[in-house]
């Protein structure tokens, strides 16, 4: 089916690059005879045929054959060379551009183009180095914006790919006010360069990459996030909780994620009042579930279980989960056993089953960007490689 409809994508440019050489020669035709639009048209016409009997391969190749590179076609070989790299062929687009290339007398601006194909033939199978020298190469010549910034845009993704953080931030430093979008990607980049010093025990490098993480995108969780373990790491516990207050205004999603976090620096802290009120705070902003197991643990450990279930259960109908249900249920079983039970109630045993089989393989996390979903969160997404874009799955079946 793609092969169709890139066969088909395929036949309107050979057409167009054909109208165009007939009617440039058709301009000529005064001074200079046109003799080999005929041999054109029959080859043309062979590679139909092949493609009516759906034989793509061997109407792609006579197509080719089809064409001289000339000025008039060479636009033409720069489409068939892209169509074989969306076919999955990047071999024979590189084969097809590197034999542009070679050609002499190509303007300078086709000249850029072609080689920005080319770069993005050799990402395609994998061969990030050759494609880096070419982009590299290309940037110091071009005058072009346009290809410029593509060729910018192709680098700043090869140096992501490779992990070059630093290389990456020195790239991106003057698109920054064209590009905005770059600013969120660039943050994690500073992330991950403090994430590597704090391994090297460069707790004041680790801050420097940190602040300027913050400067790059004032909403960057994961750098305050950062900031707040390494404020903990000092035993500075309520410095912390003052770096996760910020959380909730940077994205409010996150909430689930700083929660661990939080609930380790009051403990630290031998504030659980102190605790308790957060929670109440970010309940008001947010009614997470984790928010809310986390109160009706604070309650059932200070007042008991009959008044966690009570709490519990009011947060619960202005905010109902599953997740909630199920920690609900959990709280009913522990009554029963308190109050003297010696089997628990079938009929809760039946609900926590059907809670914990619903529960059971959900995942905690999903992209907002593609709908990748995971266990875990990761701050770059494996399936769409954007940064931040993972957050925690909130809602009646999240967290
Ligand atoms: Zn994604």
């Amino acid at each position: 089916m793609q092969d169709v409809a890139l066969l088909g994508v395929l036949f309107a440019a050979l057409a167009i690059g054909f109208g165009l050489g007939v009617r440039h020669r058709a301009g000529k035709r005064l001074t200079r005879p046109a003799p080999k639009a005929p041999a054109l048209s029959k080859e043309y016409f062979v590679g139909l045929n092949y493609l009516l009997n759906e034989q793509p391969d061997e109407a792609i190749n006579t197509f080719i054959n089809a064409l001289d590179v000339n000025s008039d076609t060479v636009e033409t070989h720069i489409a068939l060379g892209k169509l074989f790299r969306a076919r999955g062929e990047a071999d024979k687009a590189v084969s097809i551009h590197q034999n542009l290339l070679a050609r002499p007398a190509l303007s300078v601006a086709t000249n850029d183009h072609i080689q920005l194909e080319l770069a993005q033939d050799f990402i395609a199978l994998g061969v990030h180095d050759r494609a880096q020298r070419l982009l590299k190469t290309l940037l110091n010549h071009t005058t072009d914006d346009t290809y410029r910034l593509s060729a910018k845009r192709l680098l700043l993704d090869l140096l992501d790919r490779e992990r070059e953080w630093q290389e990456a931030l020195e790239t991106v430093g003057p698109i920054l006010k064209q590009q905005p979008a770059l600013r969120c990607p660039a943050a994690h980049w500073l992330c991950e360069l403090a994430v590597e010093e704090i391994g090297e025990s460069s707790r004041a490098l680790a801050r420097k990459h940190l602040k300027k993480a913050l400067q790059m995108d004032e909403n960057c969780v994961r750098a305050t996030l950062l900031y707040a373990e390494l404020e903990m790491e000092n035993g500075h516990y309520q410095r912390a909780i003052d770096w996760l207050e910020r959380i909730p205004h940077q994205d409010i999603a996150h909430i689930p994620t700083m929660l661990t976090a939080l609930k380790r620096a009051y403990e630290r802290l031998e504030n659980l009042a102190g605790f308790e009120a957060h929670l109440y705070r970010l309940l008001g902003q947010a009614p997470y579930t984790s928010v809310i197991v986390a109160l009706g643990e604070l309650v059932h450990r200070r007042d008991g279980v009959d008044s966690a279930i009570e709490r519990t259960g009011e947060w619960l109908r202005e905010a109902p989960s599953l997740g909630g249900l199920d920690y609900l249920i959990d709280l009913y079983l522990e009554s029963e056993r308190l109050n003297g039970k010696t089997s628990p109630d079938t009929r809760l045993l039946l609900l926590k089953h059907h809670t914990g089989a619903l529960l059971e393989g959900r995942p905690r996390q999903r992209c907002r960007h593609c709908g990748f979903t995971s266990d875990h969160l990761v701050w770059q997404c494996p399936s769409c490689r954007r940064w931040g874009t993972i957050k925690p799955i909130t809602g009646i079946e999240g967290e």
